[in-house]
């Protein structure tokens, strides 16, 4: 079944301005923001501006232009939040909830970059 966009999805309306968010960094394709229940010292959301709803939807359907940039804004927010192991940072963890086995709350493609902790087991044992 091909996804369907939802444009009421809270980060679609971050995105045309109608709620605020704490910004690291704007890309022409991508937004990268504070989350706003942070789960460690360091919880930064990006997402592409185009209406994508999982990572497979985007990796498949984007364009080139699409992808790069956000994959370089990614790269380059973890450098600002100071959490490349390639600097001698921290680490950081990267995760993108998609759909209901991944327990994806909004409908819009976002990466989580969590850090400044150690984040712990990749996945709980249980649900
Ligand atoms: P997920 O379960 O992967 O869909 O995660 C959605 C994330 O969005 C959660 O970590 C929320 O805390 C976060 N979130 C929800 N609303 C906002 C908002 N208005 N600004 C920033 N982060 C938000």
């Amino acid at each position: 079944m091909p996804y369907s966009y939802d444009p009421q999805n809270i980060f679609a309306k971050i995105l045309r301005g109608e709620i605020p968010n704490k910004t690291v960094l704007e890309t022409p394709h991508s937004l990268a923001f504070h989350d706003i229940a942070p789960q460690a010292p360091v919880h930064v959301l990006v997402i592409p501006k185009g209406p994508y709803v999982t990572y497979d939807h985007f990796a498949n359907e984007a364009s080139a232009e699409e992808i790069v940039d956000y994959t370089r804004a990614i790269g380059e927010v973890c450098k600002m939040l100071g959490v490349t192991p390639g600097a001698g940072d921290g680490g950081y963890r990267l995760i993108a909830n998609s759909g209901d086995a991944g327990v994806q709350e909004v409908p819009h493609l976002h990466v989580h970059i969590l850090g400044g902790r150690v984040i712990g087991r990749m996945v709980s044992r249980s649900a």
